[in-house]
């Protein structure tokens, strides 16, 4: 069998335990078929470890361990249980922030600066959820002095999580985080090809004093382990970020088995807009940002890009300079901005939109290749002389590929940014209030971005309109999805 932890050496030459096996009742166990599958480092292709693989059986002991902890005073008791846990965790994400991030790029491939950042994200949504455990109010509704009318918020329960790979414990902390704080219990899921962090945060959650059976973590596939947890009949809601396919087929399974309360957060083709008017040296590093930060692989990325008329040709100039100067390359030298891409599949999936643009017509300005020979690293793409019936216009490719075009007028460009099935977000960059606020208002999108991008803050909420989703994520609107009213009427 194989064992439940193994000593991990990183490229900065320190060493750490990285746990393997599934994390059910605040223990490490192996899966009951003993099956295990490879991680593998995507910017040397080679293996890091194997990891313990939950399959149905598996998932039904983390259920039912979730399902008895949400029966304990965790859930009923002292809200201040779950604060004083929940700030615990973050003091200890903090103390294990350079491992983290290290686990992160290791697994993901992302630049460390990046993973830092990350990093830095879920300690502080952790805290700001450790705020809100004590502040899940209700009201009291007046109906004269014959009654007692009071609303509360109760949590829903058993709650199932299936994250994706391309922020792994940002998203970790996105869903264990607002769930915690409003009393329920969680089984989560992480994505195939980066389940480390998540593990490695589970020592941690076990350390802060969070009950045993709070959280539950499981390794596993879609189809196995993602397919179980959607179709449980004891899971009350489950939360979702990936693609949009896997979201409305989540959807289905969760109406079919128990109508499941659902939250998804998917897919995008934002726009990133520039005017003429804007300053063009900050919107140029908002478009590099954009649309190559975490090397593309963000749902929110800006992959639309459009530009006014008479600054086309010098954003253009910019913009290719900008993407062919990106330090790309080992993740784990902190001058890196552009690691490397998360999978196989993904770096084959984006050489397959170069061709496809190609066919299409659009003209590539630079990149469209694998840079280097191992590792899935993709250099910088621009495709110009686009429109907007082109798959690469109207399809996620999920990885540093821009398509960028040229407009007149802001009702011209408003209608192209709105033409698409997504709305998750969208950039807009001028130095008129006016023409900022007129777009923003316009726009379809979950977020609009003014003279910024790809910018989170833990009390500001994120998620989509249209096909990118339901349901909001960080802010106190996270806590929406995360709870129940009751309405109690007493006649007196
Ligand atoms: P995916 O949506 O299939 O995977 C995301 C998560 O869902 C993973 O944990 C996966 O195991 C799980 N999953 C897959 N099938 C499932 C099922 N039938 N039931 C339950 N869970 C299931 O995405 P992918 O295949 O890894 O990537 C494909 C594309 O999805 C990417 O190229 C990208 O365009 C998009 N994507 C978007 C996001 C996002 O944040 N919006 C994240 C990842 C991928």
């Amino acid at each position: 069998t194989y064992p439940l932890s193994k000593t991990i050496t990183l490229p900065t030459g320190k060493t750490y335990e990285q746990p393997t096996g599934l994390f059910i009742n605040n223990e490490f166990v192996a899966s009951n078929q003993h099956k295990t599958f490879e991680v593998i480092n995507p910017s040397t292709e080679e293996e890091i470890c194997h990891v313990y693989e939950a399959r149905q059986d598996d998932v039904e002991l983390a259920v039912q361990a979730a399902d008895a902890a949400f029966k304990t005073e965790w859930s009923h008791g002292d809200p201040a249980i779950r604060a004083r846990a929940l700030n615990n965790l973050a003091d200890l994400l903090e103390a294990h922030k350079e491992t983290l991030a290290a686990i992160e790029t290791l697994d993901n491939g992302k630049a460390l600066q990046l993973a830092q950042g990350d990093v830095a994200l879920v300690i502080n949504y952790i805290r700001s959820c450790a705020g809100w455990a004590d502040k899940v109010n209700g009201t009291l509704v007046d109906t004269g002095s014959n009654y007692l009318n009071y609303i509360k918020r109760e949590p829903l329960g058993v709650c199932g999580q299936i994250i994706p790979w391309n922020f792994p414990l940002l998203m970790w902390s996105w869903k264990i985080g607002p769930a915690l704080a409003a009393g329920n219990t969680v089984v989560l899921k992480t994505a195939e090809s980066t389940p480390l962090s998540a593990l490695y945060a589970a020592n941690l959650v076990k350390e802060a004093g969070v009950p045993k059976g709070v959280v539950n973590i499981v390794s596993g596939f879609g189809k196995i382990t993602g397919e179980a947890i959607a179709t449980h009949p004891k899971i009350k809601k489950i939360a979702f970020t990936g693609s949009t396919g896997t979201g409305r087929h989540i959807m289905k399974a969760a109406a079919e088995s128990n109508l499941k309360k659902v939250t998804l957060e998917l897919g995008g083709k934002s726009p990133n807009i520039i005017f003429d008017d804007a300053n063009i040296k900050k919107a140029v590093k908002n478009l590099v940002l954009g649309i190559f930060y975490n090397s593309g692989e963000v749902c929110c990325a800006g992959s639309r890009v459009y530009v006014q008329a008479g600054v086309y040709d010098e954003v253009l100039e910019e913009f290719k300079k900008a993407a062919e100067t990106l330090k790309i390359g080992n993740p784990f030298d902190l001058e890196t901005f552009q690691g490397s891409q998360t999978s196989q599949q993904q770096l084959d999936k984006i050489l397959g939109y170069v061709e496809t643009g190609k066919k299409e017509g659009a003209t590539l300005i630079t990149g469209g290749e694998r840079a280097g020979d191992k590792g899935f690293f993709v250099k910088p793409t621009i495709f110009a002389d686009v429109n907007d019936d082109m798959k690469i216009v109207k399809e996620e490719i999920f990885g540093p590929f821009a398509v960028i075009s040229k407009f007149k007028t802001a009702d011209e460009v408003i209608e192209s940014a709105n033409n698409s099935n997504f709305g998750l977000a969208a950039g807009i960059h001028t130095e008129s209030l006016n023409t900022a606020n007129y777009v923003a208002n316009k726009l379809e999108a979950g977020t609009i971005w003014v003279n910024t991008y790809n910018d989170f803050h833990q009390s500001v909420p994120f998620g989509g309109y249209k096909e990118s989703g339901m349901g909001r994520e960080m802010g106190q609107q996270a806590l929406d999805n995360y709870t129940q009213w009751k309405a109690v009427r007493i006649a007196l």
